[in-house]
């Protein structure tokens, strides 16, 4: 996958000097289209234990693809230093993903250096995780010991039949479950699971779901399926848009809007009305909120990806192992946000070219992370 993809050529090294170093004056840099730097995902391994049918099918994900070598992977050590400059650069919370990142080795300690970063403000980063949950039973102690604030468990069913088989490997629902439970009884809240919502695969799954996490605490959200990468075969008769979803669950349990708490939230947040807890629907096929998009994303082998449909990133590691400062790499990171006009999902609604998920060149979900 990786030979498919083209790096952006850095700008002449030279010609970055401290000149167009953004101080961390506390002013945020800004894209082409007003948005700030605020959140960063960064993906720590492009492998996975699970093959989700939406995701990772296993006829393109075989033991033969081409994953990243363990050689190409940014260290813990790059890792944080790339946080940290992205922190002197405005962002305020890190989620680690994938892939599946608990599969990386020792993550707790990647997880201890980035709690001890402080934002602009002065505040610790909201550090959180995105997981598939096999490994969480095990695992959830540790990583809150470790200073992780929380984390967000996808979860696609609770038929076990169905659930393993959109996991596509066996895995057992009741491992993930178990997982949920002991993440919160840890402390790593407010838990979130994303459900994925392909229709004529698991739509009838959507009230189950709703049911079981109502009044347990944990926010329930729904995503439409997207066209990501070039190997899923999406196709626009398989998303069910969130409008359905609010309107089936809203039939059997009555919602009311809430209003956003923070700046480029994804998702649309619902309470119950009997005060059960709350529902988040992420549209983001049907209600681009590009607009609002404040994300950029750092892949395993760190490139730096500035919207989840970017089909080139630029090489961060590259700049460090060309033996860079802080200054160069920082600037670096400012200008290249500075050139940011990404909105591919606005972009996606006005296109007149029928969508079949094949559009060539694009990065895989699993490569840069959700
Ligand atoms: N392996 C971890 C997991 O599954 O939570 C982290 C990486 S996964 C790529 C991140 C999120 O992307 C998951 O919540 C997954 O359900 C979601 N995702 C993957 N492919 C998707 C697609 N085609 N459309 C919508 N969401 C997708
Ligand atoms: Fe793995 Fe997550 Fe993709 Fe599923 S969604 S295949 S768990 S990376
Ligand atoms: Fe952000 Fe790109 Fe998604 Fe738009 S399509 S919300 S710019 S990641």
């Amino acid at each position: 996958m990786l030979n498919a993809l083209d790096t952006i050529p850095l700008i002449d090294l030279m010609a970055v000097s401290h000149m167009n170093y953004d101080q961390t004056s506390g002013l945020s840099i800004l894209d082409q289209r007003g948005r700030p730097l605020r959140d960063l995902r960064i993906s720590l391994t492009d492998r996975c234990n699970f093959r989700c049918v939406y995701c990772m099918p296993r006829e393109v994900f075989s033991r033969d693809h081409a994953y990243l070598p363990s050689g190409a992977l940014l260290s813990f050590e790059e890792i944080e230093r790339l946080a940290r400059l992205f922190v002197s650069q405005g962002v305020e919370k890190i989620r680690l993903t994938g892939g599946e990142p608990l599969i990386r080795k020792n993550i707790e300690s990647l997880i201890e250096r980035l709690a001890s970063i402080r934002t602009l403000s002065g505040n610790p980063l909201d550090l959180t995780l995105t997981t598939n949950g096999s490994l969480l039973a095990r695992k959830a102690k540790g990583l809150r010991d470790a200073g992780l604030s929380r984390v967000t468990v996808s979860l696609d069913a609770l038929d076990d039949l169905l659930f393993q088989r959109m996991n596509d490997v066996g895995y057992p629902l009741a491992s993930v479950l178990d997982g949920i439970e002991q993440a919160q009884a840890v402390g790593l809240t407010p838990l979130k699971i994303n459900m994925v919502v392909k229709r004529g695969t698991n739509e009838q799954e959507v009230l189950p779901m709703a049911r079981y996490f109502r009044s347990s605490g944990i926010i329930l959200r729904f995503i439409e399926y997207m066209d990501v990468g070039t190997s899923n075969g999406w196709n626009m008769g398989e998303v069910m848009p969130s409008e359905q979803i609010i309107s089936q669950i809203n039939h059997e349990f009555p919602l009311r809007p809430l209003e956003p708490t923070v700046e480029g939230e994804t998702a649309q947040r619902w309470a119950y009305a009997d005060g059960s807890g709350e529902v988040g629907f992420i549209a983001s096929v049907t209600g681009a909120f590009c607009g609002s998009c404040t994300r950029a994303r750092l892949s395993a082998d760190g490139k730096l990806y500035l919207c989840l449909f970017a089909s080139a990133g630029h090489d961060l590691r590259a700049l460090i192992h060309g033996g860079m400062s802080d200054q160069v790499i920082s600037g670096e990171i400012a200008s290249i946000w500075r050139g940011r006009s990404n909105r591919y999902s606005e972009l996606r609604r006005s296109e007149v070219r029928p969508h079949t998920g094949r559009a060539s060149g694009r990065i895989e979900m699993s490569y840069v992370g959700g």
